[in-house]
């Protein structure tokens, strides 16, 4: 596997993983990916959801480990930040957000396996494109970066994104109680509270600030490129999930934006 740490292959993925993000962007406007609300029961071949999101993500965490182990800087202090920060990100998004998921109890699948295998290749490389880069060839996260201003800067975003996106995640799960999904009903409410006053889909806002400082802290082309495909999915998604709520509730808050409070 040596040779998958070399520049030359990794500059080579890098361009690739950006073509085939475009080629994403093109298909995600065009059709709804097929999980949660745009899942249908019994439609092709699906998954339950605490099991696809779990299934979808796992990569990121096993591959990011196992290139980051084979760096050559695995052991100094800036990569091992920015090791912590991806295990704790990825442990919330692949084990904790489905291990909470509140699905209706006898339901079946609505999560579907192709976007399980589709997400694979693409959480394999944001796992490779971020552990390659941070652990092995990356020349500037010496601990002088801890002061640069692109650090301090980044990791405060980060930090934003990423707790606003687990309390957004927290509000939409307390939409629905214990008691109703142990009998069964997969019931929808309108979402308040939080930055759910500005904007429909805070959860894809905030995902993609997160990844934004995450890539601003790391100064790394794989953090870019995680946050162009995370964008390439959420945007045209977050436009087809405020669709969704303007038809199913009449009382649905006009005001919100789709994305970014007061622009979007
Ligand atoms: P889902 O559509 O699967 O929704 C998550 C859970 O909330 C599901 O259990 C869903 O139920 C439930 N739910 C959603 N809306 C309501 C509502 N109005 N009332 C009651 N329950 C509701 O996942 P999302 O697309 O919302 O994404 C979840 C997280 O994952 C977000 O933080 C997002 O940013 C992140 N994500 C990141 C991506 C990336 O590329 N980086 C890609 C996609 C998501 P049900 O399944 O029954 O619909």
């Amino acid at each position: 596997m040596d040779w998958l740490m070399s520049a030359e292959v990794y500059n080579t993925i890098l361009v690739g993983s950006f073509v085939y993000a475009a080629f994403i962007l093109v298909g995600a406007f065009l059709s709804k990916a097929p999980y949660g609300r745009f899942g249908s029961e019994g439609a092709g071949l699906s998954l339950s959801p605490r099991l696809g999101w779990f299934l979808m993500e796992l990569p990121a965490t096993l591959s990011f480990l196992w290139f980051y182990l084979h760096g050559k800087n695995a052991s100094e202090w800036v990569p091992m930040i920015f090791l912590g920060v991806w295990l704790i990100h990825y442990a919330n998004r692949g084990f904790i957000f489905p291990l909470l998921m509140r699905v209706a109890s006898g339901s079946k699948g609505t999560f579907g396996l192709l976007v399980v295998v589709a997400g694979w290749l693409v959480t394999t490389l944001h796992g490779y494109l971020n552990a390659v880069f941070i652990s092995h060839l990356s020349t500037h996260l010496t601990p002088d970066w801890l002061s640069d201003p692109r650090f301090l800067l980044g990791m405060a975003i980060y930090l934003f994104g990423f707790v606003m996106n687990v309390h957004s995640d927290a509000i939409i799960r307390n939409l629905r109680s214990k008691a109703e999904v142990e009998s069964g009903e997969r019931i929808y409410r309108i979402p308040q509270g939080g930055l759910f006053r500005y904007v429909t889909n805070p959860s894809y806002f905030t995902e993609l600030v997160s990844f934004a400082g995450f890539a601003i802290a790391t100064w790394s082309p794989g953090a870019l490129f995680v946050l162009f495909v995370s964008a390439a999915n959420l945007i045209p998604r977050a436009f087809q999930v405020h669709r969704w709520y303007l038809n199913k509730f009449d009382n649905y808050p006009r005001e919100r934006k789709v994305l970014i409070p007061w622009v979007l």
